[in-house]
This record gives structure tokens, sequence and C-alpha cells, in this order.
């Protein structure tokens, strides 16, 4: 392994920025040449079947067998003159990332010769063979029928030769065995819900839509130290590793030049995602050394999760050409700084307006905190799953652990929004419906300052915070899916605004004017979301002591977290959505899949200390005994003047005695838990019982860095990994 450091260093401080041949200048002409959107459309298939297939995209209507063979023929001719040989049904599998299975275009034609073929059915559905992805028991694997069934309503594209057909992935029976069924209906269901809450306002409108715009955090490492890291090699992140005497300190890697080799790499990523019509806009270095950030302009959000999951293939496969591993763990290296993926979240409707901005005029503005107050209701009722949505093992890292915000969700609305509605809670409904802009302006109702866009006040420390014009649901991990945060926070606005939509009209029919109700609802909401809201410092322990008080839910623990996905609540928010079955059906997934990343870890952290580290440990003690005795053998006072040597002896001893029984203590937890049954206890038991040994193994390895020689310890160092020249 020290060989392998040396080296691996040497290789990574000798790599040079790898040229990148871009075909075309300008980003307009190769946009989306790799997409069979609209324009592709409009030239590859006839009006009718284009106007037909757009009617079923903005009606969310199923496309019917005949359609399907006339855009089959289509998408197969595109498909074919730009290159693609093979195509494949694109899924998001309840694992991380995305599923494929390819398949040749061809078929036998009669003669001993093959054609390519690809009819409408294989565009329709898809029986992949499904036995080899979670479905928490829903599926009979030995059936191991799953289908997948295409999502017009997202483009299919070209990666390399392959034309990848984005599609849904459901069970025999229909159960959702992915991430895209269960968030294509919570964006129907708000879609709704949303609709006839605005129409007390604007009653032209006639659909909402559900925009995200991600910003994804990453870190790059170079490939040969990557491989120079077991650890990171195997679970993603370091187990071990001292802090650099040098990390973020200085904050001087935010506004940094970005190295040449990342430029680079950045550069032609940047190409690719064009090509296949993802946005990207902004790049920049993070905060941490080595950290960067992607980020597009927002689309559509079913689009956008499927732009998200791309771009990290994409993101992967740009990165093996310059080099480079990336990372996108929420917490890689200890001491620095994690990484998300903030969620920006807004809705727009057909006539143009978005829902989160303050107009101009009184209508608009009630509009706004309808839709404002709706939503911190909706994150109130539903903080636990909202956390629920975004826990993991690896996102544990990023909250609730040391280093790390306290696992709750809380609202950040800033000084304006949450002054308007202090104010409006206090009004009376006299006050409040009188037509009197000048009352209106007093109540700071009428004329809400535009400065509010300009993002004067901002947070960073809150998981939830409103941003001028869309909330940023900040606490997503880099390696999620988006969709798993995105269908319960627009599932608990749907429920929350149906509940609202009730309320009001409950009052308006027992006599009351629309205006009247609309406040009184209002104003109740104000009162009982009041404990989300939160603007000071999300990061501190009084923030910890106060939340538990307001009774927000305060719990850490990712298995015990996971049990907000089947409260009564949490049944009632994914009404149409997920079914009470399919929830308790996908939390065996997300234990089953704690269980496994713990117990990865458990197992390489145990392998690398007792066959990488203590050997090199008692290597160096050895040559420190050798030391001691040549001193005993000359001088009569060795004592003293082998004085720092002895006690490095005994540090070592210590050291490595306490590895040693912790790793074997840590063996036999994980021989208890695996003998549990149930996927809920197991994951309970790898979280309460093995997982704390992986941080109280690594004091120790991580005390040893310091002590042994640096020539000899095997692994690459923080300071070797995280500083790209
Ligand atoms: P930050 O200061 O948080 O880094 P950026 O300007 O980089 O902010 O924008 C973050 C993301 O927010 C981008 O993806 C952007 O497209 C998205 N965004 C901007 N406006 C909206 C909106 N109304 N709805 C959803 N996303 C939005
Ligand atoms: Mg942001």
């Amino acid at each position: 392994m020290t060989k392998l450091r040396f080296r691996a260093v040497a290789i990574a401080s000798e790599r040079k920025p790898i040229e990148v041949k871009i075909p075309k200048f300008k980003t307009s002409e190769y946009y989306g040449e790799k997409v069979f959107n609209k324009r592709a459309m409009s030239k590859y298939l006839s009006k009718e079947t284009f106007q037909a297939l757009n009617n079923a995209i903005d009606k969310g209507e199923a496309v019917d067998r005949n359609l399907a063979e006339h855009i089959a023929a289509g998408m197969k001719m595109w498909a074919l003159e730009n290159g693609a040989t093979h195509y494949t049904h694109w899924f998001h599998p309840l694992t991380d990332g995305t599923a494929e299975k390819h398949d040749a275009f061809v078929e036998h034609d009669g003669n001993g010769g093959l054609i390519e073929e690809f009819e409408g059915k294989l565009l329709a559905q898809q029986e992949p063979d499904a036995s080899s992805f979670p479905s928490g028991g829903l599926r009979n694997t030995f059936e191991a029928r799953g289908y997948s069934a295409w999502d017009p309503s997202s483009p299919a594209f070209i990666v390399g030769d392959t034309l990848c057909i984005p599609t849904i992935f459901i069970s025999y029976t229909g159960e959702a065995l992915d991430y895209k069924t269960p968030l294509l209906k919570s964006l129907a269901t708000i879609d709704k819900a949303a609709t006839s809450v605005v129409h007390y306002f604007n009653e032209d409108v006639k659909k909402i839509q559900t925009n995200l715009g991600w910003e994804q955090e990453y870190f790059l490492v170079d490939e040969d130290l990557f491989m120079a890291r077991p650890d990171l090699a195997l679970t993603g992140r370091t187990l071990m590793s001292h802090e650099s005497a040098k990390n973020q300190q200085l904050e001087d890697h935010y506004f940094g030049a970005i190295p040449d080799r990342v430029q680079k790499f950045m550069e032609e990523l940047e190409y690719e995602a064009y090509s296949l019509g993802i946005p990207v806009k902004t790049r920049h270095n993070e905060v941490a050394p080595n950290q960067f950030e992607l980020a597009p302009i927002y689309e559509e959000c079913n689009l956008a999760v499927d732009h998200n999951l791309l771009v990290m293939s994409v993101m992967d496969k740009v990165a093996r050409k310059h080099a480079f591993k990336i990372l996108y763990h929420e917490k890689p290296f200890k001491g620095v700084n994690g990484s998300g993926k903030h969620n920006n979240w807004s809705l727009t409707t057909d006539t143009g307006i978005n829902l989160l901005s303050p107009g101009k005029d009184k209508v608009d503005n009630l509009r706004f905190i309808t839709f404002i107050v709706n939503i911190l209701a909706a994150v109130h009722k539903n903080n636990g799953l909202l956390k629920a949505s975004i826990s993991s093992a690896t996102n544990a890292h990023r909250l609730g652990a040391n280093e790390a915000p306290p696992a709750i969700i809380s609202v950040f609305l800033g000084s304006q929004v949450s002054d308007i509605l202090d104010k409006f809670e206090k009004s009376s409904v006299k006050d409040a419906i009188v037509v009197d802009s000048k009352k209106q302006i007093s109540l700071g109702v009428g004329q809400i300052p535009e400065i509010l866009l300009d993002n004067t006040d901002r947070n960073r420390t809150s998981p939830f915070a409103f941003t001028g014009n869309r909330f940023e649901f900040r606490a997503v991990g880099s390696s999620a899916n988006c969709a798993s945060a995105m269908t319960a926070l627009n599932a608990s606005v749907a429920e929350q605004l149906r509940t609202f939509k009730e309320e009001v009209d409950s009052l308006i029919a027992q006599g009351k004017s629309k205006e009247e109700a609309l406040y009184e609802i209002i104003k109740k909401y104000i009162k009982e979301s009041r404990p989300i809201r939160f603007d000071g410092n999300g990061y501190s322990d009084e923030w910890k002591e106060e939340a538990s008080r307001r009774g927000l839910d305060c719990e850490t623990s990712v298995p015990l977290i996971y049990d907000s996905y089947t409260s009564a609540q949490s049944v009632k928010t994914f009404e149409g959505i997920l079914s009470e079955v399919e929830l308790h059906a996908r939390n065996e997934v997300k234990w089953e899949i704690f269980t496994k990343k713990i117990q990865i870890e458990s197992r390489v952290l145990g392998d690398l200390a007792l066959n990488h580290i203590i050997p090199v440990a008692i290597s160096y003690q050895s040559i420190l005994l050798t030391n001691v005795s040549k001193l005993k053998e000359v001088f009569d006072d060795y004592k003293t003047l082998g004085a720092e040597q002895l006690r490095l002896i005994e540090k070592i001893s210590n050291h490595v005695n306490a590895i040693n029984a912790k790793v074997h203590a840590m063996i036999d937890a994980r021989k208890v838990a695996n003998s549990i049954e149930e996927e809920r206890e197991k994951a309970i038991a790898y979280h309460d019982n093995v997982a704390p040994y992986l941080d109280e193994i690594r004091y120790h390895v991580d005390k040893l860095e310091l002590i042994v020689d640096n020539d000899m310890w095997p692994l690459a160092k923080y300071r070797e990994l995280l500083f790209i020249r």
C-alpha cells in the first residue's frame, strides 16, 4: 500500500490538464442535439402524431398503442440517423442512480439477415428482469415481473450508441418500484390542488407547473489517489485520516481560481450537458478544497429530476477522461464541509404567474400569502416526513451527526415576509377586508416591497429557506435522487392545499365572503405553523432544545426517522400517490440499504485497521524498540535519552490494543445484527450497535497516523487527496 500511495501522489502531482476538443462553438448550435425534443419530433413525426403526443403530455394522458407505434417509428429513424444502435428503458430504481437494460435495434428480416426494428410496444412497455431491483417484498421475486413504461413527459435522449427512453418502473400488480412513479403522481396531485386554490384569485388558470432548480455539489479526487484509498473506492468516503494542517480555514477555495485540470473537466462536462439539453448555467468552487458545484437553469420538476440523474452519470464518465473520480458522498472527509443538493422549488401557472412571487396589487399579494402560509403549514405538519425524505446512511453525516447541523426541519422566511405574516396575524378581519388602499399598506399586505426579490436576507444554516421567489430545500443529500424530497414536498403541500380549500369553502358555505373566509383560515394557519418558523442559527445547540420544546421532530437515528413515512399523517399526505402498502414496502428497502451501507463500511474499516494499519504501526514500533535497545547498549541513562521513543512505544501499543479490541467487538455486534430477520430491527441494531465503532476505531487510527513515520503510512493523507494543482 505504501508503494501505491507514493506512486499515486507522484502521478497525480505531475498530471497535466487534458485539452478538450469541442466541435462546435456556439452553444445554441448543438444544444439538445442528442434529445428527441419538440424540434426533433416536429421533424420526424407526422403533424397529427406530433399534436396527439403534445396533447397527451399536456393533459398527462396515456399514449395509446396506435400512437406509440407512430412515435416509435419516428424516434427510431431519428435515433439511427444520430448513431444509435441500441435502445434502453431508463429508470430510477429505489437504489441510487439509474438502471438500464440495453437491446439492439435488430430483428430477423426473414431472409437470413437483420433489420433495424423498434416497435411501438417496445416503446410503451418492457419487462426487464427485475429480480435484482429491491422492492421491499412487493413483487414476488420468483416471478420477477416488473414493468417499465414510457414517460412521454421526459424526452428520450442518446448517450453513446444508446437511445435512452425515460420510463416508470412498476410491479405486475401496479405498485411503484421506482422514484419516478410517485413523483409523477405527486406532480399531478399538486397541480390539481393548487389550481383549485388559485381559482380564488385567478379563474383563468388551467394548470400549475412545479419547478425544480437543483444545485449539485461534489468533490473531485485524482483517480490514482482514489484507488490508493480502499475506503474511498469501496464506501465513497474516507473512514480514517487525520485532518490536513490546512483545509478550509482560510476559506480561500470558494473565490479562488478553478484549477486548470478541473476547468477542462468542466468545459467538457458542459458540452456534454448542453448536447443532452441540460441547461447548466453556473459552475464554481465550493467552500472546501476540491469541492465544486454545478447548477442548471430551473426546469419542470420531472424533467429536472431526470436531468440531475443524467448529469450525475455524465459527470462520472467525463471525470474518468480527465483522470478524476467524483465523490457524491455527503461527507467524504472529516473536518471538511459536506456536499448537498439544494432543491430550489416553485410553482407557476400556465398564465405565467409565479405563486411564490409577491405581486403588485392586493389580489396578487393575498395569493402570495395564501401559498406561503400553506407551504408553512404543510412543512410544519409533515416536518418528520420531509426529514425522512432526505435521510440516508450517508446524508446522516450532513444532518444530525458531529460537525453537522441538527436533524431538524424548520423554515426560514426572512424578516420581510415574517413581518408581513406577523402583521397579518394581528389584523382583524374588519381591518383586513376594508378596501382602503391606505389600510392595506399599513397592513403590509397591499404592498410587499419588491426588494424581497433581491434576496438581501439570507440564511445559509436553514434546511428550508425562502429565497425571494422560491423555497430552497437544502437538506437534500448530494448522492440522493431529488425525486424523494420533491415527492414528499409536493404531496405535503397538495394535501395541505386540499384541506385549506375545504376549510375556506365551508366558511363560504356558512355565509362568509370569500375574502373573510380566506383571511380567517390564513390567520389560523399562521398561528398554528409558527413553531416551524426559525430565522436564527440552525446549527446551534440552543436550537436543538428550542425545537424540541416546539414539538418538532428531533429524531437523529435514520432507521427511526423512516418511521415517519408510515405515520397516520403521512398516509393521508400520500393519498393517491403511494398506498400504505407501498409506503411500508419502500421503508423495507430503505432499512435494507441503510444496513448494507453500514455493514460495508464496518467490514472495510475492520480490514484496513487489522491488515494495513496495525502491521505498519507495529513495524514502526519495532524500529523504535530497536533504537531503544541500541541506546541501552551505549548509554546508562537510555531512559532519559530515549524518553520520547519509550513514550511513543507505549502509545502505539495502547492504540493498537484499542483498535484490535474494538474491531473484534464490532465484528461481534455485526454478527448479532446479522442474525436479526426484520429489516427495521436490523437497521436499528446497525445504527445503535455497529456504527458507533466506526468513529471509535477511527479515533485510534488517526492518532497513529500522527505518530507513525510518514514514509511508512499506507494510505494517502488528506493533504495529498485534497489539493488538486
Ligand atoms: P444560489 O445563490 O442559491 O447559489 P443560484 O442563483 O445559483 O442561487 O440559483 C440556484 C438555483 O435556483 C438555480 O438552479 C436556478 O435556476 C434556480 N431557480 C431560480 N429561480 C427559481 C424558481 N423560481 N424556481 C425554481 N428554481 C429557481
Ligand atoms: Mg442555493
